[in-house]
């Protein structure tokens, strides 16, 4: 038997709405007692004084690039970045080479992952075969593997015959479907958001209404058969809105989140064409990311996500039309959250590790994101009055293409625990 224990920490543990100085015993990898002054032995104390201990962060949207692409990502190096942010849990999407879209893809992830022993990696599959948004993949079978989501991100299904089928599949098969909301007659060949800045850069817009348009779609569409829908990377004022509605109205089954770049930023950082301000959905300007805030002091979304994304510095050193889309996160999403929402007086701590711990494991309906007694011994420890200034380059992820890069942020993991295994700590990998 191992046991270890965390001394003096201040525990924020939203599902038992514990937020107070308290000591954390584990067990054999699972959370044995929370109280106050345990006076247990253990073979491992930490001291977290003056530091917050949670459950460890849980990401439901990484592109992790295995396999296919392991120039940009691993599962080994995006696992051990996804450590360094206090990230315990990630799904991976499927836009892989060979796609995601069959049950021996997703066997090799989960294979891959049980190899590494870093951090729990649920793989999503995709939703139509190739993502080509025609013909539905092997859904089941790819469930019955250990998907725990389907998912085209990185494209959207056009089709809404296509879509409703899919929907109607996944409720067959109480599966998640995830969508990554975009109509792409209205996208065309934009590059980022559709507004002043896009007009003062001469770059061609998305207009938001791309975005509005196949959320509306998706929610309605969803609501038909009350499928298990989550609404990846929301961005824009009109997606909050029909969020709200659906919410409002009853539709149960239906979950959103928010990636934490679109609440901490706006289309201003494409000035200089910086190429890591280029993603999907594109940065956004003020009136749509103050609406995001709104939404989520409002409660209305589920889960905060990462999207990272990460590229090679070809891909990125390109003319801003041509480069790649995306932006690495999980080793600054705690520190945007805590900087961005918390420090600027949003919502408090709580509520935003809330949104990254027992909110994104009730979405993929894990039993996960808790310090429960019985609970496995995920845990993260963050310094959350720590500021530092983010060097992409020092990073641990392959990936240095980071919007966050060179930007002072407060707040940082200190040592990051899975099953009961210090996996991180002090800004090394221990293992
Ligand atoms: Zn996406």
């Amino acid at each position: 038997m191992t046991t270890l224990l965390i001394k003096n920490g201040h525990v924020i543990d939203p599902a038992n709405g514990i937020d107070e100085a308290c000591d954390v015993l584990v067990n054999n990898g699972i959370i044995a007692k929370v109280a106050k002054d345990l006076k247990d032995k253990a073979d491992e104390t930490i001291d977290a004084h003056g530091l917050t201990v949670t459950p460890g962060l849980i990401d439901l949207q990484v592109h992790f690039r295995e396999p296919g692409r392991e120039d940009r990502e691993t599962l080994e190096t995006g696992s051990r970045a996804a450590l360094a942010g206090g990230i315990t849990s990630v799904v991976t999407m499927p836009n892989l080479s060979p796609v995601a879209d069959n049950k021996t893809v997703i066997e090799f992830i989960i294979k891959r992952a049980t190899e590494l022993d870093l951090i729990n990696i649920y793989p999503a599959g995709a939703t139509t075969k190739g993502q080509n948004g025609k013909l539905l993949a092997e859904i089941n079978e790819m469930k019955n593997s250990g998907a725990i989501a389907i998912t085209d991100d990185g494209v959207d299904i056009q089709n809404e015959g296509v879509l409703m089928r899919a929907l109607e599949y996944a409720k067959t098969c109480d599966m998640l479907l995830m969508s990554h909301c975009e109509t792409d007659d209205l996208t065309e060949d934009g590059v980022m958001h559709e507004g002043w800045v896009s007009t003062q850069l001469g770059l061609p817009g998305v207009p938001a209404e791309s975005e509005d348009l196949a959320v509306v779609k998706n929610i309605m569409l969803g609501r038909r058969c009350n499928a298990r829908l989550h609404l990846l990377h929301n961005s824009t004022a009109g997606a909050v809105k029909a969020i709200r509605a659906a919410k409002a109205d009853g539709y149960k089954n239906l979950t959103a989140e928010v990636s934490v770049q679109h609440f901490a930023l706006t289309d201003e950082e494409c000035f200089g064409y910086n190429t890591n301000a280029k993603m999907y959905p594109p940065l956004r300007s003020r009136d749509h990311v103050n609406a995001i805030i709104a939404g989520i002091k409002d409660d209305l979304f589920d889960a905060f996500t990462t999207d990272h994304a990460p590229h090679i510095e070809p891909d990125k050193l390109a003319p801003f039309a041509d480069a790649a889309f995306g932006s690495t996160g999980v080793e600054t999403s705690f520190a945007v959250m805590n900087t961005y929402l918390v420090k600027a007086g949003h919502i408090p701590l709580s509520k935003g590790i809330e949104k990254m711990t027992i909110g994104p494991a009730r979405v993929i309906r894990v039993d996960k994101g808790t310090l429960s007694e019985g609970a496995d011994a995920d845990i993260a420890i963050f310094d959350t009055a720590k500021e530092w200034t983010v060097d992409a380059k020092a990073g641990f992820s392959k990936g240095n293409n980071c919007i966050f890069d060179g930007k002072t942020l407060t707040g940082k993991a200190v040592c990051t625990i899975v099953d009961g295994k210090v996996k991180y700590r002090d800004g090394e990998i221990v293992s």
